[in-house]
């Protein structure tokens, strides 16, 4: 049996020696951006990527999705690597060679690398067959950026895939901006926020703007149920267990001089605990009710589930932070002070298995990572240079997740 050291520069040295074609094809899957959760043009490339290799491919009927599952030479456990493929509806701006020829489609997320690393991982890990112990899942999965391909494949059987549920999940989201290029960025416990929607309709009854007691304006109920939303984040919820609530719209009336029948308010909720979210999911709607009720109005408000909060096991982050350390060396790794509050529907898989959801840091070399166009700017640059290192720690999790289990 080969030392450790050794199959660790072997796959680094391995994941080197396919630079090109592994850039090759996340600029040309980078070129033809496609969005939600039908992809055929993406997963068209996908499979010509994995075609030959020794993998039990299946193709999603909902959904354009790849599930590839490598059989080892050596009996084991499963693990899950997961890559999304879906782009966002942004009119790319970077001025690449190989930007996106598709006006209002742009891969500003940077999930053409995840999917050209993932593929790269696959061939790479093709190659090691005989060593490997146990299986492998290759989850190529659409709609990130909505409406939520990860809970579509659990629902069908990702997880099922290899006859066993995987003993531990991996996904790499590549960041074009807050790391240096090629560090990789991860916490244990909460690394993204549960993102869900607040829908609440004032009604009231209209009438002339000059003679409000004959009527009942929703305005000024509507704007108090706005504030009230924010002294219920401050003083209901624990500071350090955070909420954020944030009304991204409000619409009510037609003039100045006419009460409007109804307002209408939504507002974009994150939370970091289920016990967070549960809670507001249960309380914002009545606050805005009982204000509207106080009023002598009704209220309809409605606590719409999106995402929920990405939980990284603790053992398996500690895991992928030594893993990282022997692959890539010491100071590859930094532990992040705080989650993001974004969201990712990498959280249906980490709901279900353990594992880890990493970060890693692809602003162009020479730009500066703290002014750098983030993730979802129609100026976010991602570098094809963190495309082997990225391929490499992949296949290094699998095959290093499987011998220790
Ligand atoms: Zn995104
Ligand atoms: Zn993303």
């Amino acid at each position: 049996m080969e030392s450790d050291g050794e199959s660790v520069a072997g796959i680094l040295d391995e994941a080197a020696a396919m630079a090109t074609e592994l850039a090759e094809l996340r600029r040309s899957i980078h070129a033809e951006p496609e969005i939600g959760l039908d992809l055929p043009r993406t997963q068209r490339k996908v499979l010509d990527a994995l075609a030959g290799l020794p993998l039990e491919i299946s193709t999603g009927r909902e959904l354009s999705s790849v599930t590839a599952v490598l059989r080892g030479g050596r009996p084991g456990k499963t693990v899950l690597l997961r890559g999304d493929m879906d782009a966002l509806p942004v009119t790319e701006r970077t001025g690449l060679p190989y930007a996106s020829k598709i006006d209002g489609a742009m891969h500003a997320c940077g999930h053409d690398l995840h999917t050209a690393m993932l593929a790269g991982s696959a061939r790479l890990l093709s190659g090691h067959q005989a060593d490997l112990a146990g299986n492998v899942i290759f989850m190529f999965q659409p709609g990130e950026e909505g409406p939520g391909g990860a809970q579509i494949m659990v629902s069908v059987g990702v997880l099922d895939a290899a006859g066993e549920r995987p003993v531990a999940a991996y996904a790499l989201h590549v960041i074009s901006s807050l790391l240096p290029i090629g560090v990789l960025g991860g916490r244990v416990g909460p690394i993204m926020a549960a993102a869900d929607a607040l829908e609440v309709t004032v009604h009231g009854r209209g009438g002339h703007g000059s003679q409000p007691h004959s009527a009942a304006d929703p305005i000024p109920v509507t704007c108090e149920i706005v504030l009230a939303l924010q002294t219920m984040v401050t003083r209901r919820f624990d500071i350090f267990d955070p909420v954020v609530i944030t009304v991204g719209t409000l619409h009510a009336g037609v003039a100045d001089n006419v009460i409007s029948d109804e307002a209408h308010f939504a507002a974009t909720v994150r939370t970091f605990s289920a016990q967070a979210r549960e809670r507001v999911a249960d309380e914002a709607p009545r606050l805005a009710r009982e204000i509207a009720a106080a009023h002598g109005m009704t209220a309809t408000a409605e606590f719409v589930p999106g995402y929920p909060v990405t939980v990284n096991d603790e053992t398996e982050t500690a895991f992928v932070q030594q893993a990282i350390a022997d692959l890539l060396g010491d100071g590859r790794y930094i532990t992040a002070p705080n989650p993001v509050t974004g969201s990712e529907d990498f959280s249906y898989v980490l709901d279900e298995v353990p594992g880890a959801f990493v970060f890693l840091g692809a602003c162009p070399p020479g730009t500066d990572p703290w002014t750098a166009p983030f993730n979802h700017s129609a100026q976010a640059v991602f570098d094809d240079a963190v495309l082997p290192d990225g391929t490499a720690l992949y296949a290094e999790l699998a095959l290093r997740r499987l011998a220790a289990s």
